[in-house]
């Protein structure tokens, strides 16, 4: 993770934002194909906010009696196609003893997919959305993971609900006729304590305490 700057990040007034990017692979001499993705990156930003605005974290409190009074910043991340931002809230859905084969096709023709990665056991796909958000110098922004896990396991791995919503809606429509019963679990989450800058690491019930981002 990049560091925030600390002289730069007002403890009285913001938020930090979490950008996951896929930068592109530079073109070798056997000439990379233009699909392919490059490597993942993460980029941490502060943006800030006033005290009468309403809360950024959508519990549509003004942010003065809302998050600017907690110890931790709580980071946000962009939702698909820029459509605001979302509390972070790491977390996945499982969907088992599903047809790998059939899943894999559909997965593969779909222009909002981009295929990152093959090992052995799993296959990749990066959900780029509908229209695709190109941030210069850093990459292309992208809104969770697919992964196909020994063609029977399908994970799918996004930084928050709203993003999850978004996804799972896109699988229902590409591929609904081949999913089983998800099972759905949340993650651990960082935070930073405003005072000290430090990160810590929540437990999944921690941080679900609190009004918004909640489970459906
Ligand atoms: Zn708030």
């Amino acid at each position: 993770m990049q560091a925030i700057n600390p002289s730069r990040v007002n403890v009285n007034g913001g938020y930090i934002c979490l950008w996951s990017h896929w930068k592109a692979a530079p073109l070798t001499e056997e000439g990379t194909e233009p699909e392919t993705p490059g490597t993942k990156a993460e980029l941490q930003t502060y943006m800030p906010q006033d005290s009468d605005e309403s809360c950024m974290c959508g519990s549509e409190k003004p942010y003065e009696e809302c998050c600017k009074k907690e110890q931790y910043w709580w980071p946000l991340c962009p939702d698909p196609e820029l459509e605001g931002y979302s509390l972070v809230a790491p977390q996945s859905v499982t969907f088992r003893q599903i047809d790998g084969a059939a899943l894999r096709k559909r997965l593969m023709e779909d222009d909002r997919l981009v295929f990152t990665d093959n090992s052995e056991n799993q296959e990749t796909w990066s959900y780029w959305g509908e229209t695709l958000i190109e941030t210069p110098g850093h990459g292309i922004v992208e809104y969770g993971e697919l992964a196909l896990k020994h063609n029977h396991t399908l994970l799918v791995t996004v930084a928050s609900d709203e993003q999850r919503h978004v996804l799972l809606h896109f699988l229902k429509e590409i591929a609904g006729d081949l999913l089983s019963k998800p099972v759905h679990k949340y993650a651990p989450l960082q935070v930073f304590d405003k005072r000290t800058n430090k990160t810590q690491t929540l437990p999944p019930l921690q941080w679900l305490k609190r009004p918004v981002g909640q489970t459906e």
